[in-house]
């Protein structure tokens, strides 16, 4: 007998059949007469009822069936006649893979999500966790999904890296070199000739450098992978390490730019909602009632879009007293960001044209000589989900940037050279994946959205 995914058993095909199936055990009740264990395998938020009948089993039988245990099943599967089930399976045949002593940790329902991230090696086995798992996965491959469709192609940026000059973040570093015993030059400093690659070099914490000599000759690409951030930033939106997307286009403006970006987070929640419509219901009912009409929000306006300039104004007009005080020139926080989205225009806005100290130094420089190019997506519940900009595709005012910022030119002769031959106007972006997840989870901290999160003082399974 092939087994079944508890997922198509539940479709209704295969009633009246004899089936298999396989999974783990979320909860036995019953008496004497007929038992009835709720199984689930992770194919569905869903569990499938198999229905003991006592008298073709015995109490022994019964005794390692219990809350996280394993077991195959055959028997047939018929119409349920109680509720909140179309189907269940009366057993005839079963195999228990591994008991599951009561210490399993995971015994009652209702664990708070803190008490949960200690127990990150079995919170999937959770109906909360292995919905915020598929849907990441669905998200995922939307992501793929979207730029291939598009003929973007994929690019797979280096996550080791010698340039210290992106400047997104600070960086961990990578060395094999004994850090109790550290070779010396003679006037005393570190010698990375020693180390691995023979000078100082580090995790990522962007691809985009790499992926514009990527777009400057495929035309569209974009990386989809993980990221290192070394900030200290304890926050409900940061993690150390985190999945992001960055797609780079030739001939591509900031207007195009944003319209891509918006055209991308629609798509990628548009399927979310079509393709895992049980996992968002259950985080809507279980998590925020407000989150599918969230969702189908944001499908059905356009984004609003204005400049920096233009929201601070906003920000200074509103009366509101904020923590962080507002001027321009100031970077925004996430409750300026929130107040934008989620009190004055009630829907995610694009804000461009940054003034250039606050942003990196490939973007285009505009005309005032104050702003650069910038754009960053900001999303109600998140603040920036995305930041990207048109790139600076003049090589002397890029390098003339570099200067300024005391860049060693050394360290970017390669990234010059896309501006010295053949440059061309583009543009990208960089989504911040797991923020991506939070919004279309409705959960609150980013911890809660990657399987195994990284942040500071914690790097455990
Ligand atoms: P923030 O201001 O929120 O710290 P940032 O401006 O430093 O973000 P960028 O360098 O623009 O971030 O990175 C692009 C995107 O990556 C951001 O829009 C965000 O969605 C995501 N991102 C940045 N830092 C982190 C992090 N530490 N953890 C998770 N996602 C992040
Ligand atoms: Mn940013």
């Amino acid at each position: 007998m092939e087994r079944l995914k508890i997922k198509e058993l539940l479709d209704g095909k295969h009633l009246g059949e004899d089936v298999e199936v396989k999974g783990w055990v979320r909860t036995r009740r019953g008496n004497k007469q007929v038992q009835f264990v709720q199984l689930n395998d992770g194919s569905t938020i869903k569990n499938l009822q198999i229905v003991f009948d006592m008298k073709k089993f015995s109490d022994e039988d019964m005794k390692p069936i219990t809350t996280g245990s394993s077991l195959r099943v055959t028997g047939r599967l018929v119409e349920s006649l109680g509720a909140g089930q179309s189907c269940e399976l009366q057993a005839d045949e079963i195999e228990v893979y591994g008991t599951a002593p009561s210490d399993y940790p995971l015994q009652k329902k209702g664990h708070s999500l803190e008490f949960l991230r200690d127990k990150a090696h079995l919170r999937p086995r959770t109906n909360t966790f292995s919905a915020i798992m598929r849907i990441r996965s669905a998200l995922a491959f939307a992501i793929h999904k979207f730029f291939q469709e598009k003929g973007f192609v994929y690019l797979n940026t280096p996550l080791i890296t010698a340039s210290d000059c992106e400047g997104a973040g600070a960086m961990f570093q990578v060395t094999t070199l004994p850090l109790d015993n550290l070779p010396r030059t003679e006037d005393g400093k570190i010698d990375y000739s020693q180390d691995f690659f023979g000078k100082p070099t580090s995790l990522t914490v962007s691809g985009q450098l790499e992926g514009e000599l990527g777009a400057t000759a495929l035309g569209e690409i974009y990386t989809f992978g993980p990221t290192f951030r070394a900030e200290n930033s304890n926050t409900p939106r940061h993690l150390a390490e985190f999945w992001m997307v960055e797609p780079e286009m030739a001939f591509y403006d900031i207007n195009a730019n944003m319209d891509l970006a918006e055209e991308f987070i629609k798509y990628c929640i548009r399927y979310a909602l079509d393709n895992c419509r049980d996992d968002i219901e259950f985080m809507n009912e279980r998590f925020d009632p407000e989150l599918i009409d969230r969702l189908n929000f944001v499908l059905n306006h356009d984004f609003q879009r204005l400049t920096y300039t233009e929201g601070v104004e906003i920000l200074k007009n509103s009366g509101k007293k904020f923590e962080f005080p507002v001027d321009w020139g100031t970077d925004l926080q996430s409750e300026h960001e929130r107040y934008l989205v989620e009190e004055h225009f009630k829907k995610p806005v694009i804000l461009t044209d940054y003034p250039k100290e606050i942003k990196a130094f490939y973007m285009k420089q505009n005309e005032d000589g104050k702003t650069v190019r910038a754009m960053d997506v900001l999303f109600p519940k998140i603040g920036e989900i995305i930041g990207g900009s048109e790139r600076e595709a003049d090589y002397d005012k890029l390098k003339k940037r570099i200067d300024e910022l005391h860049i060693p030119a050394k360290d970017m002769w390669w990234y010059l050279e896309t501006r010295k031959y053949g440059t061309v106007p583009h543009s990208g972006f960089g989504l911040g994946f797991e923020r991506l997840v939070l919004f279309v989870t409705a959960m609150q901290n980013i911890r809660d959205v990657i399987p195994f999160p990284r942040y500071p003082k914690n790097a455990d399974f």
